[in-house]
């Protein structure tokens, strides 16, 4: 029998039942290839199973057994279908367990007595029954198919629609048969794994033979991803770009009155943005820095390097409260130098240092010794939008990079002259999935703060501790030092968030009486909020009662207590960035998350906080607490869902990956060209290489 290409669609296949075609095809599946790398989400071991359990477990159990009683009841509104299922496996007999499915009525149909049945999930104790709610289940039927389904480690592949596990199991099977495996193509350079590869990812005969199959497929998924993400960023560089040199010497004179010195990581990254903007391509990058390391100052440079080579430089920020902030910033420091500056957010449209006379600022209008420099700008998302006018915009920095969706970023961009581009984000993320998700980007990293920070204690308390903790910072405010109270959105709806921050500001109005206190939320008049911001800037106001607006950004060194009402209710990044608000002076700083009863997820989320300051540190706990699995593959991310790898179990298999790829593209540059046959046929049909600045 001559066997058939990968690329064989399933549409002309008899073996293929044609009720299966269109659940198939909501899979992704087409080709005889697609079924065969339609890898299976996990393995059961139905050679040896688990005993049945007489205690609830956090850990899922693989069971068999045969179903004894069925039953099905209403509760009021709900109705219960129960399934009895006792051990009979090595002939011992274990306490029965009970299986239950809430208002799922064709279950019933699924399952009768005396089945032999598969179960998968975890178990419960309700009353004093061993229960399973909504296991995973499959019948197991006599001969037929036996070999494929029973006394093997039996793969379970993501299913859909119109086909189960099973059927899904049956038609990998057949595939795997049918297909020519040699001619499926491996990319990873001198490959030398046989076409046993395929069958030993679906179906191992060990699990050491399915552990080598499984890292060495994971392999090519992530060659695949950096193949394509490395030649983005190749593309980015050929495409070539501006010369955008300066001279340095407004930042020289910048520098010259700044109250502190540069740190070493900032001069460092300063240097390579500054090379990167005075090479002949387009820049393409990512600065990364702990909240507080002081990345403004950078993009200032940078800013400043390309208006001094003539060429505008915009800045974006995600609040008005953060733009409005830069701009004060700026024009503290470049107004004695005479170079103008112009803010532009939605509810005003234009404020401007100003130049000489010119009536549309944004143009040459600033005048530094002898030479006309463009204007500066900084501004909101208002600078997407018509109106906001550019003359030779060349450098697009994008602050807070995170809090823009790839749509709005790319607008910007789009609205400049061959642009260097450089985005900036205080989340600080793992390695692996920078170089995945940014893998067309160049990363710089700003690591550590700079000195004379005082330090921020973190603690997790009880609201009973609140008297305690109102006595805490009366004292504090009593001795001149400012604070923030936060509490989460509790409903995403506009009026409820309004009403909630009242009462929460009431509150709290109340109890630091005399003190003033402040509101700031998302639902505020822009006015209403800068003016509340400007009070705590300047110190009339002592406590300022938040939402997250002043997650990104917000810099008031005096502010050296944050208490955050529900913290459990954040995520742990998410409190790693509020907390950034606060140890910005030299005073020891104090940030209080507050939760009532937490259980254990949100107490080890909270630990974390407590026993680490280091954004890096917060954001490898944050991926292991909540699971990589929805990092990649969001549509924020543009990427598919990850088939075999696991970013923080696989992270070395990535960089090798990336390695080799890049190697590979200098060597021959053609090979990645958009299209190209290895792309076409083996990487995933959503990752194609595309566009080039992303
Ligand atoms: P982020 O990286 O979070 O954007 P900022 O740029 O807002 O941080 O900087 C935080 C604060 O640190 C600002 O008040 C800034 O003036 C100050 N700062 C920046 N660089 C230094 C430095 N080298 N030494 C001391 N303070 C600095
Ligand atoms: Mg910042």
């Amino acid at each position: 029998m001559s066997r058939l290409s990968p690329e064989t669609p399933l549409d002309g296949l008899d073996w293929i039942p044609r009720p299966k075609l269109t659940a198939l095809k909501r899979l992704g599946i087409t080709t005889l290839g697609d079924l065969i790398r339609h890898f299976p989400r996990r393995y059961e071991d139905r050679i040896k199973f688990d005993h049945f359990p007489d205690m609830a477990s956090e850990r899922a159990f693989c069971l068999f057994g045969v179903v004894r009683k069925t039953a099905y009841r209403r509760f009021g509104p709900r109705r219960i279908f129960e399934a009895r299922v006792e051990d009979e496996s090595a002939g011992v007999l274990g306490s029965p367990l009970l299986c239950r499915w809430f208002n799922m009525p064709w279950i019933q149909k699924m399952i009768s007595n005396d089945d032999r049945i598969v179960l998968f999930g975890k178990p419960r104790i309700r009353g004093s029954q061993v229960v399973m709610e909504h296991p995973e289940f499959e019948i197991i039927e006599d001969e037929a198919g036996r070999s494929i389904h029973f006394d093997r480690i039996t793969p379970v592949h993501p299913a859909g629609d119109g086909i189960a596990p099973r059927a899904l199991r049956e038609l990998v099977h057949r595939a795997l048969e049918e297909a020519d495996l040699s001619s499926i193509p491996l990319l990873w350079p001198g490959a030398s794994e046989g076409p046993e590869i395929w069958k030993d990812v679906h179906f191992p005969r060990s699990f050491e033979e399915l552990e080598a199959a499984r890292s060495r497929l994971v392999r090519e998924e992530f060659f695949g991803i950096q193949l394509v993400v490395c030649s983005r960023h190749a593309a980015v560089r050929g495409a070539g770009g501006v010369v955008r040199a300066g001279t340095g010497e407004l930042w020289r004179e910048v520098e010259k009155t700044l109250p502190f010195q540069l740190t070493p990581a900032q001069r460092e990254v300063m240097a390579e943005i500054s090379a990167d903007l005075a090479a002949p391509f387009r820049m393409n990058r990512l600065l990364q820095g702990d909240v507080g390391s002081g990345k403004t100052l950078v993009a200032l440079r940078a800013m400043l390097q390309a208006a001094e080579s003539g060429w505008q430089a915009a800045l974006m920020a995600p609040t008005q409260i953060l733009a409005e902030q830069h701009y004060l910033n700026f024009r503290r420091i470049l107004d004695p130098l005479g170079i103008p500056v112009v803010l532009r957010t939605a509810s005003r449209k234009e404020e401007s240092s100003g130049g000489p006379t010119d009536a549309s600022p944004g143009l040459f209008d600033g005048t530094h010794g002898s030479r006309r420099v463009p204007s500066l700008v900084i501004g909101t998302h208002a600078l997407l939008f018509e109106g906001a006018e550019f003359e030779k915009l060349g450098l697009v920095v994008i602050d807070e990079q995170h809090k823009f969706g790839v749509i709005q970023r790319s607008r910007l961009i789009a609205r400049a002259d061959v642009p260097d581009v450089l985005v900036m984000t205080a989340t600080p993320i793992p390695r692996t999935i920078t170089q995945t998700l940014y893998g067309d980007l160049d990363v710089s990293v700003i690591r550590g703060k700079p000195p004379g920070r005082g330090q921020v204690v973190t603690a997790v308390r009880e609201p009973s501790k609140l008297p305690d903790i109102t006595a805490f910072l009366r004292k504090k405010i009593d001795e001149g030092r400012q604070a923030y109270v936060v509490y989460p959105l509790v409903d995403e709806s506009e009026k409820l968030e309004a009403k909630s921050a009242r009462v929460e500001f009431e509150k709290w109005r109340e109890l630091l009486a005399p003190a003033e206190v402040g509101l700031v939320h998302g639902r505020l008049s822009p006015e209403e909020k800068e003016s509340a911001m400007r009070g705590f800037r300047e110190g009339r106001i002592a406590a300022l009662v938040a939402t997250t607006v002043i997650e990104v950004g917000v810099d008031v060194p005096n502010a050296c207590i944050m208490i955050i009402e529900n913290a459990g209710r954040f995520g742990l990044s998410q409190i790693h960035q509020l907390r950034g608000r606060i140890g910005r002076g030299a005073e020891k700083s104090y940030c209080i998350l507050l939760h009532e009863a937490p259980d254990d997820a949100t107490k080890a989320k909270l630990a974390a906080l407590e026993n680490s300051s280091d954004g890096f540190e917060i954001a490898e706990a944050d991926l292991r607490l909540r699971g990589p699995g929805d990092i990649l593959g969001t549509a924020q991310s543009g990427f598919p869902p990850l088939r075999l790898g696991d970013l923080l179990r696989d992270g070395d298999v990535m960089t090798e990956a990336r390695t080799v790829a890049r190697e590979i593209l200098e060597a021959d540059p053609d090979l990645v060209q958009p299209g190209h046959e290895i792309l076409r046929r083996f990487v995933d049909k959503s990752l194609q290489p595309t566009s080039t600045v992303s």
